[in-house]
C-alpha cells in the first residue's frame, strides 16, 4: 500500500484532531481526578460499547496518571426504530458484569447527540442504586442542549454533522481512525 492509511481517501475534513483529543483527555482525566480523589473504593468506570471504546482505553490510563483506581465495565444497548434518530427506546445488548449498587459509577459516552439514549441508561443505572452516576461524553451535538441529560464533563461541542473516527463508525466501518472527521457524500453515494 502506498504512503498514509486507506480512509485518508474518504474523509472530507477533519473536525477534531488526534492532538486535540489527546490532549482533551488528559484534562478530562484531570477534572474528574480532582473530584473523586477520595471515593473509598474507586471509581466504576462503564463504556457504552462500541462507540466509546477507544475513549475509555485511553480515558482509563489518563485516569491512572493521577486518579482514583477504576473498575472498568461495559455495556451494548441499542435504540430500537429506524434510521438516524434514536427513539429513546433502548434494548440491553450486554448487560454489566458486576452489581453496582453502592458505587461511584462514571458512563463514558462517545457522543451525545438527542441525549433519548442516555436519558434512559441514567434511570437504568440509579434503579441499580448506584451511589452516584455520572457521565463524561467526549463529544456533544448542539441538539443534546435541549435535553435535560446531565453530562457533567463534555470533551467538545461539535456541529450537527455525521462524524466518524476515534471509535465512531459508518456501517461499522472507520472506528480505527485516529482523528474525528466528516466523510466525502461519495462514500454514502457508494454504500
Ligand atoms: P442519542 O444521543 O441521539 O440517543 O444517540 C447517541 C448515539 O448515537 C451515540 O452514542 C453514537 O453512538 C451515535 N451517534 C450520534 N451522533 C453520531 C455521529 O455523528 N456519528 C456516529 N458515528 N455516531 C453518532
Ligand atoms: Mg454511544
Ligand atoms: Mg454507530
Amino acid at each position: 500500500m502506498a504512503d498514509g492509511s486507506w480512509y485518508d481517501a474518504d474523509i472530507d475534513h477533519v473536525i477534531i484532531s488526534e492532538t486535540q483529543i489527546r490532549d482533551k483527555t488528559a484534562e478530562l482525566a484531570k477534572q474528574v481526578s480532582a473530584d473523586h480523589a477520595d471515593v473509598p473504593d474507586g471509581l466504576l468506570l462503564v463504556c457504552i460499547l462500541k462507540g466509546a471504546a477507544m475513549f475509555m482505553a485511553d480515558f482509563a490510563r489518563a485516569i491512572g496518571r493521577h486518579g482514583p483506581p477504576v473498575e472498568l465495565d461495559f455495556m451494548a444497548i441499542s435504540s430500537y426504530g429506524q434510521g438516524t434518530t434514536s427513539s429513546g427506546v433502548v434494548r440491553i445488548l450486554k448487560d454489566l458484569d458486576r452489581d453496582i449498587a453502592g458505587r461511584h459509577v462514571i458512563v463514558v459516552e462517545d457522543i451525545v447527540d438527542s441525549g433519548l439514549t442516555l436519558s434512559w441508561l441514567l434511570r437504568y443505572l440509579e434503579s441499580r442504586s448506584a451511589a452516584s452516576v455520572e457521565v463524561v461524553a467526549l463529544f456533544r451535538k448542539p441538539e443534546a442542549v435541549k435535553v435535560p441529560v446531565p453530562v457533567k464533563y463534555v470533551g467538545f461541542d461539535i456541529p450537527t454533522e455525521f462524524v466518524v473516527g476515534y471509535g465512531l463508525d459508518f456501517a461499522e466501518r472507520y472506528r480505527e481512525v485516529p482523528y474525528v472527521g466528516v466523510l466525502k457524500p461519495e462514500v454514502y453515494a457508494r454504500s
